[in-house]
Formats: structure tokens, sequence, C-alpha cells
């Protein structure tokens, strides 16, 4: 049987494009692309020949067993997304999930990702954290989820479309209050990179006041652990024992 390679490609700078990615593209029979359009220009710029086929959310049902019958043919296969990681907020994950469970061997490159790149430099604490990706863009589901979230003491990830920052930092404030401190990253790897840093309320006033433009990653302080609530330092009873006679 052939071999799916997941490709990362670039999230806007087309110099994070790894020589790795350039061959594996040159090398495979077949890329399988959210956006053929989109990635035909990729393509161009490294003058990379290779056939594409068009693979998102909208055609996976029918997508799907055609491109295992061409894996189990021993074709190779590259998916990309439209920028960045595949599967993450992106499609791919059924077609992993497929080939694991058809014994077709699957290869990751590592590579650009939105997420991790806004994480590092976020200044917030990289670990652990919680990527969640877009939230539901349905009222009571989104106000369901960020209830859901409102505990978790880990730095949370999320990504968001300029037109929604606004309602989204909104909605952000309302669950989480005025207290936990944000990133928004914006424009990571362009021309017009970045970083607005504040209190969620302070960001929202941002967002309001400007012409919000871009793309986003959002990195939001997790839920501060109260004094009262970290566990107890329990010594070993011999210690107990030792300090109560000392
Ligand atoms: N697969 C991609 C990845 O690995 O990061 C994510 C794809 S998702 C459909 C697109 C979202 O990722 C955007 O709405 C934005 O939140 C975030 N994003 C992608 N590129 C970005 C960039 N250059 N700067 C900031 N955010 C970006």
């Amino acid at each position: 049987a052939g071999t799916l390679f997941l490709v990362p490609t670039p999230i806007g700078n087309l110099g994070d494009m790894s020589p790795r990615a350039v061959e594996t593209l040159q090398n495979v029979d077949l890329i399988a692309a959210e956006d053929t359009r989109n990635t035909q220009k990729l393509l161009n710029h490294f003058e990379i020949k290779t056939k594409q086929i068009s693979f998102h959310e909208y055609n996976t049902k029918e997508r799907l067993p055609q491109l295992l019958d061409k894996l189990r043919q021993g074709l190779s296969l590259a998916q990309v997304s439209d920028a960045g990681m595949p599967s993450i907020s992106d499609p791919g994950s059924e077609l992993v999930q497929a080939c694991i469970a058809a014994s077709i061997r699957v290869v990751p490159l590592p590579g650009p990702n939105a997420a991790l790149t806004a994480l590092i430099a976020s200044g917030l604490c990289p670990q652990p954290f919680l990527f969640y990706g877009f939230l539901s863009r349905k009222n009571t589901e989104r106000k369901n989820e960020l209830a859901e979230l409102a505990a978790q003491q880990v730095s949370l990830i999320f990504y968001e479309a300029p037109h929604r920052l606004v309602k989204t930092l909104q909605s952000l404030v309302t669950a989480f209050g005025g207290e936990r401190k944000v990133v928004l990253c914006r424009e990571l790897t362009k021309r017009y990179e970045e970083f607005i840093r504040g209190t969620l309320p302070e960001a929202l006033e941002w967002a309001q006041s400007s012409q919000v433009k871009g793309e986003f990653v959002l990195i939001v302080e997790g839920n501060p652990q109260k004094e009262e609530d970290k566990p107890q330092i329990v010594l070993p009873l011999e210690d107990q024992v030792r300090l109560l006679i000392e």
C-alpha cells in the first residue's frame, strides 16, 4: 500500500515552507488539498508539478473511499490544508483515521501552526495548555462551551475570524470575568504581525476601537488557582512524627 503524508504549509510567510515539505509534495503521486486553487499558488511558487484532488469538509464522504482506494493501490498521497497543519481546525482527521483502520502508513511532517506559534510568544504559561480552536457560532452553544472552560486552570487557545472577535471577547468577559490576561496574536509570520496584551476587558476595548483586520489567535490565561483549593502537601507519617518530637 502507499503512504499518506501530512504536510503543513505556511500560515503567511512562504519562507516557512520546509525543504522536506517541498520535496514530499514533489514526490507524491497526488496531493489532497482543502482548496486546490489556493494550493496551486503554493505549488507554482515552489515549481511543484504534482496533480491535486480536492478534499474538504463538504466532499469528505465521497472522497474518502476514493482516496483510500488509491492508497491501497500503492499510490502515495500528501494531504495539505489552506494553511498550517492539516487536521488542526482543518480537514484531515477522517482520512488519518481511515488510513490507520486500513493499516496504511501515515507520515506527519512538522511545520507551521498558528496555535503553537502564538502560544510561545504569548508570555502566558506555555504548559499545560488546552487547544480549543473555534468556539461555536451559536450563542447558547458558545455559552455552554465557555461555562465548561471557565474552570480550566490551563492556558486556553482559540482561533477566531476577525469579524467575530468583538463578540467572542464579549462572551469571554461574561464567562470568565474581568481579571484574566489575554494575548491577541495577530497576523503571525506576516508583515503586520502584532501582539495585543492585556486583561480581557482591555482587549475588548482595543477590538472595539480598532478596525479589526487579519487573522487572530487568542491565548487566554487559565483560571488562577485559589490558595484554599491548592492541594495540601502531606508529609510522610514518619516525618510528621519526627516534627512532633522535635
Ligand atoms: N490548520 C491551521 C493551523 O495549523 O494553525 C489553522 C486553520 S484555521 C481554519 C484558520 C484560523 O487559524 C484563523 O481563523 C486564525 O484564527 C488562525 N490563523 C491562521 N493563520 C494565522 C496567522 N498567520 N496569524 C494568526 N492566526 C492565524
